[in-house]
């Protein structure tokens, strides 16, 4: 059975719904192995090196194509986030092989895989064949539900690293937000350019609070410097998958339906009917965002008091 080792993300141990989303795929493909660097609850191999403190894309890309070497799996998988396809990426370069990133579908054809992948920040879906005799792939975000995995007995592994392996990583952390973060918020009150002002979000905020939910928004709005680029989703931000996506005075750029069309439910408020995002939305009221904004706030506040 084919070997298929699949490198996790993860935060001080809380690892990224991404990487468990590619395992769970790579459990299509054969027989799974946890990679992570350091511990986490899920046990497998566990790379550790003096030189990996924090996020290092060098370091980690030579200690996997170490491993790879060492182990010769079939397959080798990530997340397709920005971190799983850079990692991803200098392992392919660093084993001269080629590299399939944010795959959305394998099908196995003999000793080759045809398989379909997101181009182009989502706007088309590329069907192309990967023959390698190691097959490294990222698995885009969302499509696949993430199952629980059992925690698998640990086995270290230690790399050589040389120490400029090391001039590319991660030195300091700060913190722009507390509590509920737009990547795992179960509701997302984002705004565009008819929110009109930094000021005008004040009210999506509100919402945002009282739902349990985290303030997006387009990059209309990064662009003017109502918001910082932290809260912007879309193809150059951040890609979410909420249960409910309020998009309060945004089009519906294709740039920004890719970053949330994940979404459960998507409810479009816009004064314009024929705007792509009232279109593709579940939900839909039309008219100046100002006024439904308040009238929802307060019809919450109503019900939650009464
Ligand atoms: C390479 C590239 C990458 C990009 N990456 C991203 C990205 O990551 N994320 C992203 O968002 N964009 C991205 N863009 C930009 C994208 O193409 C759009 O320009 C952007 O999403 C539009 O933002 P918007 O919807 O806020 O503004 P607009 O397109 O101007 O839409 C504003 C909407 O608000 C409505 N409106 C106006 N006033 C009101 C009101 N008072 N009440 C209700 N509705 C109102 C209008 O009818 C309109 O539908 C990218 C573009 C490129 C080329």
């Amino acid at each position: 059975m084919n070997r298929v080792l699949v490198y996790i993300e993860h935060d001080d141990g809380v690892i990224a719904e991404t990487s468990m989303q590619a395992l769970t795929f790579g459990g299509g493909l054969g027989e799974v192995e946890v990679v992570s660097v350091g511990e986490t609850a899920l046990g497998g191999w566990q790379i550790q090196h003096p030189l990996l403190t924090d996020y290092a894309p060098e370091a980690i890309a030579e200690s996997l194509a170490q491993l790879v070497g060492a182990e010769m799996p079939g397959v080798v998988l990530a997340g397709g986030t920005e971190r799983g396809n850079e990692v991803m990426a200098h392992v392919a370069a660093l084993l001269d092989l080629p590299l399939a990133a944010n795959v959305t579908e394998v099908r196995p054809s003999g000793d080759a895989w045809d398989l379909t992948r997101i181009r182009w920040g989502g706007s088309l879906l590329e069907e192309a064949t990967l023959t390698a005799i190691v097959k490294l792939a990222t698995v885009a975000p969302h499509v696949i539900e993430a199952a629980n995995f059992p925690f698998r007995a640990a086995t270290v592994f230690t790399p050589e690293l040389a120490d400029e392996l090391a001039r590319t990583m991660v030195f300091e952390r700060v913190t722009l937000s507390e509590g509920i973060t737009l990547t795992t918020a179960p509701v997302v009150v984002s705004g565009g350019r008819g929110v009109g002002s930094p000021e005008g979000f004040a009210v999506l905020e509100e919402l945002a609070g009282m739902l349990g939910g985290a303030v997006g928004c387009s990059r209309v709005v990064t662009n003017n410097g109502w918001r910082p680029h932290s809260d912007q989703v879309g193809q150059t931000g951040t890609r979410v998958a909420p249960n409910l996506y309020i998009a309060c005075g945004i089009s519906g750029a294709i740039q920004h339906w890719v970053g949330m069309m994940a979404s459960k439910n998507v409810l479009a408020i816009n004064n314009d009917a024929e705007a792509p995002m009232v279109t593709k939305a579940d939900y839909a009221v039309i008219g100046d965002l100002h006024p439904i904004l308040d009238a929802i706030v307060a019809e919450v506040r109503r019900r939650r008091a009464g």
